[in-house]
C-alpha cells in the first residue's frame, strides 16, 4: 500500500485512519447490502439507517436536545453565510444582526448578511490584524438583534474563542467550521451552529447545521426552496438528493469520535497536541507565533520565521520530510499547522522534531 504522509492541510484535511480503512473495506459492497454506498438510493433503507446513525451520533456527542434539528446540507459554510441572514433577518423586529469580526471568514459572513438586512459590527479586531479575539467588554451587542454571529475558530490567523459571549435572548449563531466537535459544546447556548464537514467531521460535500426548532421556521416562504431551513427540516435533510457518501463518512467519523471517548476526550488530546507545537514555537526566538497567546487556536497553529524566504524553505523541506500542507493561507502567508481531531499525536511529534532540526540547521 502507498505510504501515508503527515497531513497538516487546513481542509479538506486528515481523516481518522480507521475511518478510511472501513470506507475502503466497504467500498465495493456495504455488508448486508451488496452495493457500494456510492451506488445506493438516498431513499433506500440502508441510507435511512446511515442518516439516522449519523444524526444519533451527533446528538449523543453534543447532547443535542429534541428542540434542535440536525441538518445535513450542501453548499459549505459559505452558503450558510447567506442562508442564515436570508432565514433569520426578514421577519425580525429590528431587521438587524450583530456580527463580531475576527477574520476574513467573519467578514465574508457579514458581507452576505448585508444583502438581506442591517449588519451591525458588534466588535472587530481588524486593527490588530485579527491576532486576537475581542473581550466581552469590547463588544456592543444589541438586545434587539435578530441574532449575533461569530466565528468560533479563525482558520486563517489561528485564533479561537475560549468562552462565548453572553447574548441573553438574542440567538447566538456560530460558524464552527474549523473547530466543531474539537471540544465540548453547549448547544443550548446557541440558536444555530454551522460547519462545513471537511475539517473535523468528514470529507468535503456536506455541511452540518444544528438549529433551534423555532428559528428553523423563520425563513419566509418566498425564499428559494432549498435555501429555507424549514424545507430541510420537513424533508429530513432529503428535500433533494443529499451528499450520500459525505454523510456516510460523517457517520463513521462521529462513531470514531464516540469511540475515542467523546468531545471531552478530544479536547484533552487537542490541548496536548497544540501544547507540543506552541512549545516548539516558544522555545526560542527563531519561530514567532502569530496569535495572541491567550487566544491561540488549538486547531490551526500559525507561526512565522524571520523572512518569507526562510518560510518557503521551511515548507518545502517539511514537505520533503513527509510533512505536508504547512504553508499559511494565501492571504496572510507564513506557516500554519492544522491539527484537527483526526491529526494523530505522531504527526504533531514529527513536526515538533522537524522544527527543532530546522532551527539547528538554519538558526
Ligand atoms: N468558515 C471558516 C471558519 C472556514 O475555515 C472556512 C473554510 N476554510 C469557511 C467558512 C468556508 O467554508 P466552505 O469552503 O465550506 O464554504
Amino acid at each position: 500500500m502507498t505510504q501515508r504522509i503527515h497531513n497538516f492541510g487546513a481542509g479538506p484535511a486528515v481523516l481518522p485512519e480507521p475511518v478510511l480503512e472501513q470506507a475502503r473495506d466497504n467500498l465495493l459492497a456495504l455488508p448486508g447490502v451488496g452495493m457500494s454506498v456510492l451506488e445506493i438510493s438516498h431513499r433506500s433503507k440502508p441510507f435511512d439507517e446511515i442518516l439516522a446513525a449519523a444524526e444519533s451520533n451527533i446528538r449523543a456527542l453534543a447532547s443535542v436536545t429534541d428542540d434542535y434539528h440536525v441538518l445535513f446540507l450542501q453548499g459549505g459554510a459559505t452558503l450558510q453565510f447567506s442562508m442564515v441572514p436570508m432565514n433569520l433577518l426578514p421577519g425580525s423586529a429590528s431587521g438587524a444582526a450583530d456580527y463580531v469580526i475576527t477574520g476574513s471568514w467573519s467578514q465574508q459572513a457579514a458581507a452576505e448578511a448585508g444583502k438581506f438586512g442591517a449588519v451591525r459590527i458588534a466588535g472587530t479586531t481588524e486593527a490588530d490584524g485579527f491576532r486576537r479575539i475581542p473581550s466581552e467588554e469590547e463588544l456592543t451587542l444589541g438586545a434587539d438583534a435578530a441574532y449575533a454571529h461569530l466565528t468560533t475558530n479563525n482558520t486563517i490567523v489561528g485564533t479561537q474563542w475560549r468562552t462565548l459571549p453572553e447574548t441573553g435572548d438574542v440567538p447566538l449563531v456560530v460558524d464552527a467550521s474549523s473547530d466543531i466537535f474539537s471540544r465540548p459544546i453547549d448547544v443550548a447556548r446557541h440558536g444555530l451552529i454551522y460547519a462545513g464537514a471537511q475539517k473535523n467531521l468528514g470529507p468535503a460535500g456536506a455541511t452540518l447545521v444544528i438549529v433551534r426548532a423555532d428559528l428553523a421556521e423563520r425563513g419566509p416562504s418566498s425564499l428559494p426552496k432549498l435555501l429555507r431551513y424549514a424545507t430541510h427540516v420537513k424533508g429530513g435533510s432529503r428535500a433533494n438528493t443529499p451528499p450520500v457518501y459525505a454523510i456516510y463518512l460523517m457517520w463513521l467519523v462521529t462513531a470514531w469520535l464516540r469511540e475515542q471517548g467523546g468531545l471531552a476526550a478530544m479536547a484533552a488530546r487537542n490541548e496536548r497536541k497544540a501544547a507540543v507545537l506552541y512549545g516548539a514555537i516558544d522555545r526560542s526566538a527563531f519561530y514567532r507565533g502569530v496569535a495572541a497567546p491567550e487566544h491561540r487556536s488549538l486547531m490551526n497553529v500559525t507561526f512565522r520565521l524571520a523572512d518569507e524566504g526562510l518560510e518557503a524553505r521551511f515548507a518545502s523541506a517539511a514537505s520533503a520530510a513527509g510533512l505536508a500542507g504547512l504553508k499559511g493561507h494565501r492571504s496572510v502567508g507564513g506557516l500554519r499547522a492544522s491539527i484537527y481531531n483526526a491529526c494523530p499525536d505522531a504527526a504533531v511529534d514529527a513536526l515538533a522534531d522537524f522544527m527543532a532540526e530546522f532551527e539547528r540547521r538554519n538558526g
